[in-house]
């Protein structure tokens, strides 16, 4: 299959005629009661309910006047993903049917492309409207994108989907010539349309939809058109798009150099649009507890800080979480953030090694800064949240010693997420580990890649293995437990190899996986008779007191 050149060239977004029609919607209150007569399109998410892009294209629809429906198709259960039945695939044939769309639009990331083939496949069956692909996957590798979807949007979408309502409206089903538009042509060769400048007003871009009309949800063999989101005591929310690194194992080493020249690609909405945005949430969330800002620069700008920090403050906005990379916080405005309601940080370490951190992974920051930022983050009376990979095949036992040098050291009580590294085709990180010999092409197959996501994206540890470092990941593993035989197993096996200590490891980690991901009821119970039984021996009643009025006043 050959490629053609770009249809046009790259236009720059402040002088994309489009953008000025993104003003005007902008600037649109959504409707209510669905238009009749004009266009309608479906816009499809799989494994994902929170997905920001169809809740903000279903937004972006709305506010400009053409019939929307929001499909989400399966949710996003951490290594618990639920296979896709008939009846679910039923299910959507039902509303394909219902809605008869003129267009149908799939937002696709890598480990779900199997399951876009298939749904995919029942939207042919139901109609012949154009498919349009847009995501991660379709962004970084559009040719293989264009091999299930009839049109791929390489880039961020949202001028693509205002020119795609244009010809929709127009009457027209050929989405060829749009820019940022990727497609095949009679002879089959990918016609490479280039992708949009980034839009850097991101105030433009309306909120994302959220217990609005014409949202569907698939999962667990039901539909149901209640957005579960409005019963969450979580409000989660994007407050920029980009980031200022590109660590080897993330999508942005691919995209930060694929947007040379397109605009700056670290954006933030402005304070008092995001501030909008939580408040409007608080007031129709009635479960609203908390806000999580899914961002990576949240907190990195000093003057965006400020003025987020007291407005928010004055608007009364609720306690929140943020994430950061730990070489981007700084102490001012980390305070600033706490008087405002911060109340813990998402801190990534990745590897305890700072040169597997810095030379593989391409993550700054060495071990002692990270240390420093801990502790001015506890000093502040923020908690701090970790992450670290583990199964990266580039980490040695010393590595794996290091990591349990630097969780100790960190202020504690700990939290402490672990996940498994993964290969996503074109990374980094995944072209090192093949070139190494590390992985080979049958780990990037479409269904390896699925498997290893959804069924191991939480580290699931090898409890079959004995060798020194399975054994050490399994003692990171089990840290977030912040028991005293947790850490002493940890130390002593830092220290030398133990088969009985080994063994004993591998057996709490295999325990600690069946109550995180299997409940198995035996094994819950136990923990919880043990967690009992360690807070009356302690005299420390508290934590049982909250969690059993919690409990009851769920039940309430
Ligand atoms: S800091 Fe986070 S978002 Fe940024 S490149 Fe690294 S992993 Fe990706």
């Amino acid at each position: 299959m050959g490629y053609i050149a770009s249809m046009s060239m790259p236009v720059s977004s402040d002088t994309d005629q489009t953008l000025a029609q993104l003003a005007k919607v902008a600037a649109t209150p959504p409707w209510t009661s669905s238009p009749a007569g004009g266009p309608r399109v479906l816009f499809i998410s799989l494994y994902c309910f929170k997905s920001f892009p169809v809740r903000g294209f279903h937004q972006l629809a709305r506010q400009s006047g053409i019939d929307s429906h929001a499909v989400f198709f399966k949710d996003n259960l951490t290594n618990r993903h639920t296979p896709i039945t008939e009846d679910e695939i039923g299910y959507l044939k039902a509303l394909l049917r219902r809605i008869d769309p003129d267009m149908v639009a799939v937002s696709v990331l890598a480990p779900y492309v199997p399951a876009a083939r298939r749904v995919i496949a029942a939207v042919r069956e139901i109609t012949d409207a154009p498919v349009v692909a847009g995501g991660k996957h379709p962004t970084i590798s559009p040719d293989e994108a264009l091999g299930y979807a009839d049109y791929v949007c390489k880039g961020e979408g949202e001028l693509v989907v205002l020119d795609l309502f244009e010809r929709l409206r127009a009457g027209s089903r050929d989405f060829s010539g749009i820019q940022g538009l990727w497609h095949r042509d009679a002879e089959g060769r990918t016609v490479d349309m280039g992708q949009r400048m980034l839009i850097q007003d991101l105030d433009l871009i309306p909120f994302e939809a959220y217990g609005e009309p014409q949202m569907h949800f698939i999962e667990y063999g039901r539909l149901y058109e209640s957005d579960p989101e409005m019963e969450a005591e979580e409000i989660l929310v994007m407050a920029g798009r980009g980031c200022v690194y590109m660590c080897s194992y993330c999508v942005n080493s691919l995209l930060i150099p694929m947007n040379r020249g397109n605009g700056r690609f670290v954006r933030l909405r402005s304070p008092a649009n995001v501030i909008a945005q939580v408040m409007d949430r608080m007031a129709r969330q009635p479960k609203a507890r908390f806000a999580s800002f899914n961002d990576e620069v949240f907190g990195v700008f000093d003057d965006w800080t400020r003025e987020f920090s007291e407005a928010y403050r004055q608007a009364g906005g609720p306690p929140f979480n943020c994430e950061l990379v730990p070489k981007l916080i700084k102490e001012k405005n980390v305070r600033a953030l706490v008087e405002a309601g911060l109340y813990e940080m998402h801190f990534g370490i990745q590897s305890g090694s700072d040169e597997i951190r810095t030379d593989v992974l391409k993550r700054p920051g060495k071990n002692v800064e990270l240390l420093e930022k801990a502790r001015m983050l506890a000093e502040c009376g923020v908690q701090v949240q970790c992450d670290l990979i583990l199964g990266n095949p580039f980490d040695t036992a010393e590595a794996q010693e290091e990591s349990i040098r630097l969780l100790a050291a960190m202020p504690q009580p700990l939290k402490l997420n672990t996940y498994l590294m993964q290969y996503f085709p074109h990374y980094p990180l995944t072209e090192r580990a093949l070139k190494e010999g590390l992985i080979s092409a049958a780990d990037l197959t479409e269904d390896k890649v699925a498997d290893r996501t959804l069924y191991n994206w939480i580290y699931k540890p090898d409890v079959t293995h004995f060798d020194r470092k399975t054994i050490l990941e399994n003692c990171i593993y089990l840290i977030p437990w912040n028991t005293a035989l947790v850490w002493w197993l940890a130390k002593r096996s830092c220290e030398r190899s133990n088969p009985v200590l080994g063994a004993m490891v591998n057996g709490l980690a295999a325990w600690r996986y069946q109550l995180d991901f299997c409940a198995n009821p035996a094994l819950v119970w136990l923990r919880r008779l043990w967690l009992v039984g360690r807070m009356a021996a302690t005299g420390d009643l508290g934590g049982l007191r909250r969690r059993l009025a919690a409990r009851l006043a769920r039940s309430t």
